[in-house]
C-alpha cells in the first residue's frame, strides 16, 4: 500500500514541525500540553548490565521470536486469519476474536526489539506481514478478520467481538511503526481504519453510543492524534469517554454480547467515579486512555476522577505484587455480577486471586502515564513493583510460557483447573494460551522498558527505574545529553551514573527514591550532593554538570516482612517477604519432599539472608532463612485448637515472578508468622 496524497502532505507538514521535543517516544507527548515529565524517544536508552538487560536479551531472543512462530505458524492463527482475510488462503477464521489485536501487539514488540538492534530482518518480516494487514483491509477501511470471515456477523453489532480493542492495538502498533522506522504502510492502514471509526462513532448515535467496552482505543486515537495531527481523533477518544455512563444501564441491541453497568464501566461516568469496578483489564486501559486524553484538554475533573481511582485501585485493590483484579468472577461494590476484575476494597484471597497478566501491566501503563502527567516519583513505583513481580510472572525465565492468572498462593488438588475449556487459571505456565491477550502484551512491555525508564523534564531528566544502561538523548532545550548507568539493581542497591555528555548550564537529574528506600544516600564525585533525599519521592539534584561527573545513590536493600493492612482478612497475622523491589515466595521445590504449602510458617525473628547465585533460576538473589513446618493433618472443616508440633526446617525463598520454573509446585507468598 502506497501512501496517499494527502496523508504525504500531512507526514510533510509533520516533518517540518519538529521541534527540539522527542517525537518518537513510546506515547509521543512533546506537545502535550498538561505533561509534566514527557518521553524520552525509543532507542535514547539501551540496557547495558543486569536484569533488564539479562531480560531485554531473552526477549529479542526467544521471547519475540518463539511468539512469531505460534503466531505465524499452525499454533496460532493470527497471521492465517490476515490470509484468508486477505483472500490469500481458504479457511474460515480461528482463535479469539481479539487475534488481530494480539498479532498487533506482537509487532510492536518486534519493532521496539528492532529499535535497540537494528537488525533488518526484523522489519522486512514485519513489512511483508503489513503488505498482507493491508490486502485484508476493505476498501472503506474495516479490518476485523473474526467479522470478515464470518458470513453470520455484522460489523459493530456485538461489543464482545472486540473491534474497538483489534482497533487500539492497531493504531497504537502502527504509530509505533512509524515512529521506529518513518515508514508510513502501516500507519495508512491504521489511518485509513481510524477514519472508518470518525464516520461511524462521531456523530451522536443511540446505536453506537455503548459500542465497545475493551476500550484500547482510547489511547490508540490520542496516539494518532499525536502523530497525523488530526484533531478528530482527540474528539473521538474523548467521545469514547464521555459515551461511558451516559445512557440508562439496560439490555437491549445495543450491547450484545457483555454484561452491562460496572463490569464495562458503564453505571458510573468516569468523572463522577470514586472506585474501580469492573474487568480490571477494562478498567485500566480505559483510565490509560483517558490520562492521554487529559494530557491533551488539562480538563480538571477528568484528572480528578483518575487521581481517585489511581488512589482506589493501589491503595485499596492491589496485591503486593502489583497484581489487580482480585476474583474470575464476583461483585462489583455496587452488587453487579463481575468477571475478572475488581471487588471490594481489602477483599484480597490469595488462593484464587485472578490478577490477569493483562490487568497487571495494564496497571503500570497507567501509572506511566500518571507519571507523566503529575512528575511525581510513587507512580514509578508502581511501574516497577508490577514490572519486578506481577508482569514478569506472567512468562517463564526461558521466555516460552505463560500464565494468565496470577494467585499468590498455590495449592495442588484444591482446584480443577482444566473444567474450563479455555485455560486462564493454571497451575503451571502454558506454552501457548487460546486466548492470546496477556502473552504479547507482556512481551511488547519487556521489549519497551527502556523507553520508560528516563523521562525529560523542564530542564533535565528523571531516572525512572533503575539498571545498567546508557542514556543518549537532547533535552527539551534541544541540548544534547548523554549518561551511563551502572548497577546490578535490584539485586544491590547502588547505582552509579556517569555523564558524558551534556550542555554548560545546570540543569537537573531527578532521581527516583523508592517508597520504600528510607535511608538512601547520594554522593556527586563522592561527596554527599547535598539535597533533600525522601522515599518516595525524586531526589533533584541541579547543578552545571560536566563530562566525568558521576552520581552515587545508594539505596538500603535490608529484607523486609511485609504485612498487609488489618482489613485484609486473607492476610491477617501472615508476612510476606520483599527485598527492594522484588517480593519474595516459598515453593515446593524448597520444601521436604511430604511438605505441603499450608504446612509452613514464618518465625517473626526469623534471621532471613539474601544470597545471589548467577547460576540459580536465570542468575538471581534468594533469602535463605529458617521455617516451621507443622506435621499434623488436620480432617474436616473445623477442629479444637491443640498446641502444635514444629519442625524448624532451613530453607530459601525465591522472587515470585521465579516460581514454576521448577516443575508443578505449591507456592505461598503469605505465610503465618509464628510470633517469638
Ligand atoms: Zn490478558
Amino acid at each position: 500500500m502506497t501512501p496517499g496524497k494527502t496523508s504525504l502532505l500531512l507526514y510533510g507538514i509533520f516533518l517540518l514541525q519538529l521541534s527540539f521535543a522527542q517525537e518518537h517516544g513510546i506515547i509521543n507527548n512533546a506537545e502535550s500540553p498538561h505533561v509534566t515529565l514527557k518521553s524520552i524517544d525509543i532507542g535514547d536508552c539501551k540496557w547495558t548490565e543486569g536484569f533488564w538487560a539479562d531480560k531485554f536479551k531473552i526477549c529479542e531472543e526467544t521471547m519475540v521470536p518463539y511468539m512469531g512462530s505460534l503466531l505465524c505458524g499452525e499454533t496460532g492463527h493470527a497471521l492465517n486469519n490476515f490470509k484468508r482475510a486477505a483472500g490469500l488462503q481458504e479457511g474460515p477464521h480461528k482463535g479469539m476474536k481479539w487475534h488481530d489485536g494480539d498479532f498487533y501487539k506482537w509487532i510492536e514488540a518486534s519493532m521496539y526489539v528492532y529499535a535497540q538492534n537494528g537488525d533488518e530482518e526484523i522489519l522486512k518480516k514485519v513489512d511483508e506481514y503489513i503488505r498482507i494487514i493491508a490486502m485484508a483491509q476493505q476498501e472503506d477501511g474495516y479490518l476485523q478478520t473474526q467479522i470478515q470471515l464470518n458470513d453470520q456477523f455484522e460489523s459493530y453489532e456485538n461489543r464482545r467481538f472486540h473491534e474497538m480493542y483489534n482497533s487500539g492495538h492497531l493504531f497504537t502498533s502502527a504509530c509505533i511503526h512509524y515512529r521506529i522506522t518513518g515508514q508510513t504502510n502501516f500507519l495508512d492502514i491504521a489511518v485509513k481504519q481510524a477514519d472508518l471509526l470518525l464516520a461511524l462513532f462521531l456523530p451522536e448515535s443511540k446505536r453506537y453510543g455503548r459500542f465497545g467496552f475493551n476500550q484500547t482505543q482510547i489511547m490508540g486515537l490520542v496516539e494518532l492524534y499525536r502523530t497525523t495531527g488530526n484533531g478528530s481523533y482527540l474528539e473521538l477518544a474523548q467521545k469514547f469517554i464521555d459515551n461511558r455512563g451516559k445512557y440508562k444501564i439496560e439490555y437491549n441491541e445495543t450491547t450484545l454480547g457483555y454484561p452491562v453497568g460496572d463490569m464495562v464501566q458503564e453505571r458510573t461516568p468516569l468523572r463522577e467515579a470514586n472506585e474501580a469496578v469492573g474487568h480490571a483489564v477494562l478498567a485500566l486501559y480505559y483510565y490509560a486512555g483517558a490520562a492521554d486524553v487529559y494530557a491533551e484538554t488539562g480538563e480538571q475533573a477528568l484528572i480528578l476522577a483518575l487521581d481517585r481511582l489511581w488512589d482506589n485501585v493501589t491503595g485499596k485493590k492491589m496485591y503486593i505484587t502489583g497484581a489487580v483484579g482480585q476474583a474470575h468472577y464476583g461483585a462489583s461494590t455496587n452488587r453487579e455480577l463481575i468477571q475478572e476484575g475488581f471487588i471490594d476494597a481489602y477483599m484480597m484471597p490469595n488462593l484464587t486471586a485472578y490478577n490477569e497478566t493483562c490487568a497487571n501491566v495494564c496497571n503500570s501503563m497507567f501509572s506511566y502515564r500518571m507519571l507523566g502527567v503529575h512528575g511525581e516519583s510513587k507512580y514509578a513505583d508502581i511501574m516497577e513493583l508490577v514490572l519486578y513481580n506481577s508482569a514478569l510472572s506472567g512468562i517463564s525465565l526461558e521466555g516460552e510460557d505463560y500464565f494468565y492468572a496470577n494467585p499468590l498462593r498455590m495449592v495442588n488438588d484444591t482446584r480443577d483447573y482444566h473444567s474450563h475449556a479455555n485455560v486462564t487459571e493454571s497451575p503451571v505456565r502454558e506454552p501457548y494460551l487460546n486466548c492470546f491477550c496477556c502473552p504479547p502484551n507482556l512481551v511488547r512491555t519487556i521489549a519497551k522498558i527502556s523507553g520508560w525508564a528516563y523521562s525529560l523534564s523542564e530542564n533535565g531528566v528523571s531516572v525512572n527505574l533503575y539498571g545498567g544502561s546508557t542514556l543518549k538523548t537532547s533535552l527539551l532545550d534541544g541540548t544534547e545529553l548523554s549518561l551511563g548507568q551502572e548497577s546490578l539493581y535490584p539485586w544491590e542497591g547502588s547505582v552509579k551514573i556517569t555523564v558524558r555528555k551534556c550542555k554548560k548550564e545546570a540543569f537537573d537529574i531527578l532521581l527516583r527514591i523508592p517508597e520504600w528506600a528510607d535511608g538512601s544516600t547520594i554522593l556527586v564525585n563522592g561527596k554527599d550532593a547535598g539535597v533533600e533525599i525522601s522515599a518516595g519521592s525524586f531526589a533533584i539534584i541541579n547543578r552545571p554538570w560536566k563530562k566525568g561527573d558521576n552520581l552515587t545513590l545508594e539505596m538500603p536493600m535490608e529484607v523486609k516482612l511485609m504485612a498487609g493492612n488489618p482489613r485484609i482478612e486473607e492476610v491477617r497475622n501472615q508476612a510476606a517477604i520483599k527485598r527492594g523491589p522484588i517480593v519474595y515466595c516459598i515453593e515446593s521445590p524448597d520444601l521436604p519432599e511430604e511438605a505441603k504449602i499450608l504446612d509452613v510458617y514464618l518465625p517473626s525473628d526469623s534471621e532471613l539472608t539474601p544470597i545471589y547465585q548467577a547460576d540459580f533460576l536465570g542468575g538471581l538473589t534468594s533469602i535463605l532463612g529458617e521455617v516451621y513446618l507443622r506435621h499434623e493433618t488436620e480432617e474436616g472443616l473445623y477442629h479444637a485448637i491443640k498446641k502444635p508440633q514444629w519442625e524448624p526446617y532451613s530453607t530459601r525463598f525465591v522472587p515470585y515472578y521465579a516460581w514454576s520454573n521448577r516443575g508443578r509446585a505449591e507456592m505461598s507468598v503469605f505465610l503465618p508468622l509464628i510470633w517469638e
